[in-house]
């Protein structure tokens, strides 16, 4: 999720001060306006001062929305400077706001600084009443002709009825207008309930034995207006107002209360958009493209906004309004018909799209209407696009020579990358979803359920796609998560070990999809009245959360085949990869962050590589101690003398020096930074129910049952209520004797073998968990002798630091510096601890809450929550810095491959972040970014 937006530097000048301006005519605003006049207003201005044909009109600024809200009035001299402008508004347009003879009408309409589609109000029409009707019929072209339907005029646009105006249809057109104003203006502004003007259709419908609005005639829309007036004083008390600037000041307050509309707020806090920002409000003359077959509306992009392709892209409806296209009564024809239904407008139309895309330098997006074969455009603003269009786009332009490649790297984003690099489903595979939890870990995933780490394995192995199910997952599912497709789990959320597990992996996770009721034993799961039992197939998107029974098609990701090096990006024919890898090119060559990869096998080491790591900045250990290595741990863990625990170290050095060799293979001539063991070493160990019921069972059988016994006692010996604040990290090496000195010595030796072999190897050993400096003092004395004596004369330089991952660590950095050529800092673990939350429990417990109530606006867990932690993270960098100049240094939670934390570490002045190696591309992306957006750009 996109960070805070921010509200933009507070607006000069003295609201609230007599004479102080709150309404701009169109030709006194412009595009960079938009803190002021709203997107929309900011750019109608601005099309207006390109001299491109906008009705005329003018905006009340956000402040005096801000006012209104604030105070619940006007502020002073509003009024009068509304009365002002539509003066001018009037002289421009020779007519008067609701004359009887030829009415001016006007439109009321929302715009605030960031587009918030559909989640306000606006007013169309304004300036109706029982006498302006009369005139705006006789103006339409009118006529008694009430016998004319809106089919009539419809019709005429494929050339096959009368022109609608022409034959009475003014009428119509008028009375129609009428209704839509009472109906639109009674919801808006006085809160009538929509469907008693619904209800009131549909009667008159009835009368008539019609099912459509189009086979009304003016009579029966002259009868529906006496109707919707009764429905509005029934529920407001008066008459529909009839004085044109009543209408017109209510429509304008109502536009300024509907900022607070529910459905707006719940969009604000979804996209992250400030509540105070207020709308500002547009008051346009209306044009009409519903007043017969040579008027229409439409809409236009000037690429395609969903690849980027250049071309004539939008939709165009003959003798329709606006409205008409959204509520889909008729269907829109592609905008290239208009070529034969008008040329002139349609070349005029792409003319002023050429022309907006050269000056906005971007993809515009565009709404127009052509009344009486007279093209208007009615608002244009930089338009969405999806993740590939972005950066398709931003290439086309550069080559176009309309923007620079800073330029184009700010105009793309690391989430938008991340999209691209996830499989997907296939579009429209019209499926529906049986459960939707949350999407964990992007991207799709279809395959055979399986429950057990073993079967997924043994199942992967004979080549099937398997989906990993499982009511929440622990470190001894991860062979089944490696083996699988997918994982799918009923509890936990976007931290649990599934979800986090499964992002550094790069793998598809849905977690916590608590509709699913898991039954391992059993090996099946039940899921809306469902039984879906092992070797069921099932979907899972780890975008959506979205849970699919049967298989849906999935597309792989052209943009990990070129990171991959699959495809040669060169001689591509696919432009996007093209657009690719000429903005991480040159997001390499602009970032100063250097960017590492967490990864603790070769495998993932090679990976990550490809995809453009540069070391890695944590080589977790304790996978290491897993699988059949468990015994050995056991063994170390139960050892009652100095000798038998040596003995189990002993066993343990060359599994992890041949580990470490791979690993630094993979990343010949790049650092490895490996950390020392950090869980609490009951974790390797059976959880204590099943131990208890295995002795249990085994005693009754008069086994033979003293080692069970023996690790019984350890596990309730080890206990902790807090494991997490227990024995771990640092703690271990100092009670465990030789546990770190056997690591140490493990990456040594692996290190000076490889080098040996002709490879450098850069070995980084990091202490976990470090909180005083005492601590690192004390491993480090251990860990030198050992190194100097491995070393030898190979050349090989070890360098010795720590995470900073405890809140005394980074207050008391400079203390630390002093022992620690480097520091990486572990801010999972600093969130965990600096918030005092257990991130194993509290994102499924009751973060939704804090969401909720906006304490946060993202998880502190996926973003860095920079006044807090990120505080902590800039003391201790500045005061490690200073105690130790030469200071490497890093960041290693996952908090490294988050695009905006990435900005935070590189404004800190880290030297690098580490992220799992699917971010890798994202980090140094982001990376890049940050220095562009850092040293501004007068181009934008
Ligand atoms: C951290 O705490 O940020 C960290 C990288 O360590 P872990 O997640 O393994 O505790
Ligand atoms: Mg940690």
């Amino acid at each position: 999720m996109a960070a805070q937006r921010t509200a933009g530097h507070r607006l000069a000048g003295q609201a609230g001060q007599p004479g102080h301006k709150y309404v701009y005519a169109f030709a006194e605003g412009n595009k960079d306006l938009k803190d002021l006049l709203g997107g929309k207003g900011a750019n109608l201005a601005e099309m207006t001062n390109l001299g491109l044909p906008v009705p005329p009109g003018f905006t009340i600024t956000t402040e005096a929305c801000q006012a209104y809200l604030a105070t619940g009035r006007e502020p002073d001299g509003l009024a009068a400077q509304i009365a002002d402008h539509l003066a001018a508004l009037e002289r421009a347009m020779g007519r008067r706001l609701g004359d009887p003879q030829d009415p001016l009408l006007v439109s009321v309409r929302s715009g605030a600084k960031f587009s918030m589609p559909g989640m306000m109000e606006t007013v169309l029409n304004v300036g109706l009443n029982d006498r302006s009707v009369v005139g705006l019929a006789a103006q339409a072209g009118g006529g008694p002709g009430g016998a004319a339907t809106g089919r009539d005029a419809g019709g005429a646009a494929d050339g096959a009825g009368p022109d609608g105006a022409a034959s009475g249809g003014g009428e119509r057109f008028a009375w129609d207008s009428y209704r839509r104003l009472i109906q639109m203006f009674g919801k808006t502004v006085c809160e009538v309930p929509g469907e008693e003007f619904e209800h009131a259709l549909d009667a008159a419908k009835r009368a008539k034995g019609v099912t459509s609005d189009l086979d009304l005639t003016a009579d029966d829309l002259r009868e529906l207006v006496g109707a919707y007036k009764k429905v509005f004083a029934t529920h407001t008390g008066r008459d529909f107002p009839q004085d044109p600037r009543e209408q017109l000041d209510l429509a304008i307050r109502a536009v300024f209360g509907s900022w607070n509309a529910e459905r707006a707020v719940l969009y604000r806090r979804q996209e992250r958009i400030p509540a105070d920002l207020g709308t500002a409000v547009n008051v346009v003359a209306m044009v009409f493209g519903n007043l017969g077959p040579d008027s229409g509306t439409g809409v236009a992009f000037t690429r395609d906004p969903a690849t980027g392709n250049q071309g004539i892209y939008g939709d165009y409806l003959a003798n329709a309004q606006g409205e008409d296209v959204v509520a889909g009564i008729r269907n829109t024809v592609p905008l290239q018909e208009l070529a034969r239904i008008d040329r002139r407008s349609y070349d005029h139309l792409l003319d002023f799209m050429a022309r907006l895309e050269r000056h906005y330098r971007d993809l515009c997006d565009i709404e127009f209407t052509i009344e009486r074969g007279k093209l208007w455009m009615l608002q244009t603003r930089v338009g969405k696009r999806t993740a590939a269009a972005a950066f398709v786009i931003a290439g086309q332009l550069v080559d176009e020579g309309l923007i620079d490649l800073d330029e184009a790297l700010h105009r793309v984003t690391g989430a938008q990358l991340a999209q691209l690099m996830f499989p997907r489903f296939q579009l429209d595979h019209g499926i529906d979803a049986v459960a939707t939890g949350v999407g964990a870990s992007p991207g799709a995933a279809s395959g055979k359920v399986v429950f057990t780490s073993a079967r997924a394995v043994e199942l992967a192995g004979e080549g099937e796609p398997v989906i990993l199910v499982r009511r929440e997952t622990n470190p001894d599912d991860l062979n089944g998560m490696i083996a699988a497709r997918g994982i799918l789990t009923s509890r936990g959320g976007k931290t649990s070990h599934a979800a986090v597990v499964a992002r550094g992996m790069g793998k598809t996770c849905v977690s916590g999809a608590d509709e699913i009721d898991v039954n391992v034993p059993q090996r099946r799961f039940t899921v809306a009245g469902q039984t879906v039992t092992e070797g069921d197939v099932v979907s899972v998107d780890g975008t959506t959360g979205k849970v699919y029974l049967g298989e849906v098609p999935v597309m792989p990701s052209e943009v990990v085949r070129y990171f991959e090096g699959d495809v040669d990006p060169e001689r591509s024919d696919d432009a996007l990869v093209r657009a690719v890898h000429r903005i991480m090119t040159h997001a390499d060559a602009r970032r100063r962050l250097a960017v590492r990869t967490n990864a603790d096998t070769g495998a993932d080491a090679a990976r990550a590589r490809r995809f453009g790591a540069e070391g890695i900045g944590l080589c977790r250990t304790e996978h290491m101690f897993l699988g059949d290595r468990r015994e050995l741990v056991e063994r170390l863990i139960l050892a009652r003398t100095d000798t038998e625990r040596a003995d189990a170290l002993a066993a343990l050095l060359p599994l992890q020096r041949a580990d470490f060799e791979e690993i630094f293979r993979e990343m010949a001539g790049q650092p490895v930074t490996v950390r020392l063991i950090d869980p609490p070493l009951h974790e390797f160990l059976p959880p204590l129910e099943q131990l208890a019921v295995d002795v249990a069972v085994a005693q009754e059988r008069g086994e033979d049952v003293a080692r069970e016994e023996a690790l019984l006692a350890a596990v309730r010996r080890m206990h902790e209520e807090n494991p997490m604040l227990g024995l771990r990290g640092v703690r271990l090496g100092l009670v465990i004797p030789g546990l770190f000195a056997m690591q140490v010595r493990a990456i040594t030796e692996a290190a000076v073998t490889v080098t040996r072999a002709g490879s450098v190897a850069r070995p980084e050993i990091m202490v976990p968990l470090v909180g005083a400096v005492q601590e690192l003092e004390t491993v480090r004395a251990e860990a030198e002798k050992i190194i100097a004596e491995v070393v030898g004369e190979s050349g090989v330089e070890v360098l010795i630091g720590t995470m900073i991952e405890v809140p005394r660590a980074a207050l008391t950095a400079g203390q630390i510096a002093e022992a620690a050529q480097f520091f990486s800092f572990g801010t999972n673990d600093l969130t965990q601890m600096g918030w005092g939350f257990s991130r194993d429990d509290v994102e499924g417990a009751f973060f939704w809450r804090y969401l909720e109530l906006g304490i946060f606006g993202i998880s502190p867990f996926e973003s860095i929550d920079r006044d807090g932690v990120g505080r902590l993270v800039r003391i201790a960098a500045e005061e490690g810095r200073a105690a130790r100049p030469d200071l490497k240094l890093g960041i290693c939670g996952e908090h490294g491959g988050d695009p905006d934390s990435v900005h935070f570490f590189h404004d800190v002045g880290l030297d690098y972040v580490s992220c799992s190696p699917f971010r890798v591309p994202v980090a140094r992306l982001e990376a890049g970014r940050a220095v562009v957006s850092s040293e501004g750009s007068d181009s934008r």
